[in-house]
């Protein structure tokens, strides 16, 4: 089995060597992740400026690009094979509820399930943290990949997993939870008094609903959400559908 590891948080990242240590039993290991931090970047593709890789290791390559970018590359480039499972991670600090929309982690795991491969993007709740923080986490991982390589995934889906800091209380199932936005632009003052701004300075909190990935991993559990790309808010279809007295859409789903 070619496992294919990448992440946002860059090539020198201790989570991606983490995972290398520990998915080597499983497999064998290509790297191809971005040559620095590429946290929130989304699924940005390098489309105006060229690619260069940078080869470390026999299967390992450091990317000037996106974490969608070193999926791309590995895939149809510098791999010249397709992978059986790509895992992404581990990542520093959760992707929970909404903010899996910026995350890079899961973007390469969700360009892996557009290319139909099986993909896990894996994070763990804490920024600070020891080898054996990591390590545990690069285990659950292991568990969880051993489950992949043996049933695959539905078609399209890919899995978002958090991990707990300290020892898990188990595996759950879990939705995309929701995140509340407080203030978050902090402006400042730079030495010549003009103002600069800071995305992201308000702290992250999220609605405390049952069921989610952010409630999960509050109460000590792995979480676990498989994702699609399909982003149809299948819920509001009755709402437009009484548009001009349900007249106004020529045809309904
Ligand atoms: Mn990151």
């Amino acid at each position: 089995m070619l496992i294919l590891v990448t992440n946002d948080d860059g090539i020198r990242s201790p989570g991606l060597r983490a995972l290398q240590q520990t998915l080597q039993e499983l497999g064998t290991i290509a790297i191809m992740a971005p040559d620095r931090e590429r946290s929130a970047v989304s699924h940005a593709l390098t489309l105006h400026s060229p690619l260069r890789a940078e080869r470390l290791a026999e299967r390992e390559f450091a990317i000037e690009g996106t974490p969608t970018d070193c999926i791309n590359l590995a895939i149809h480039g510098l791999l010249k094979q397709t992978p059986d499972l790509i895992v992404s991670g581990i990542n520093r600090g959760a992707n929970l509820g909404d903010d899996i929309i910026y995350s890079g982690t899961v973007a390469a795991a969700m360009e892996g399930a557009m290319m139909g491969v099986p993909a896990v993007a894996v994070s763990l709740e804490c920024l600070e943290f020891d080898g054996d923080e990591l390590a545990r986490a690069a285990e659950v991982t292991a568990g969880i990949v051993r489950h992949v390589s043996r049933g695959g995934l539905p078609h399209g889906t890919f899995l978002n997993v958090n991990v707990p800091k300290g020892h898990h209380r188990g595996h759950r199932l879990t939705r995309q939870g929701r995140r509340r936005y407080p203030d978050q632009v902090v402006e400042k003052r730079d030495p010549r008094g003009r103002a600069y701004y800071w995305l992201g300075g308000g702290g992250s909190e999220f609605e405390s609903l049952p069921g989610t990935d952010f409630d999960a991993v509050r109460q000590g559990y792995v979480s676990i959400t498989p994702l699609h790309t399909d982003l149809t808010n299948d819920k509001s279809f009755p709402t437009l559908q009484r548009w001009g007295g349900g007249n106004f859409f020529v045809e309904s789903l």
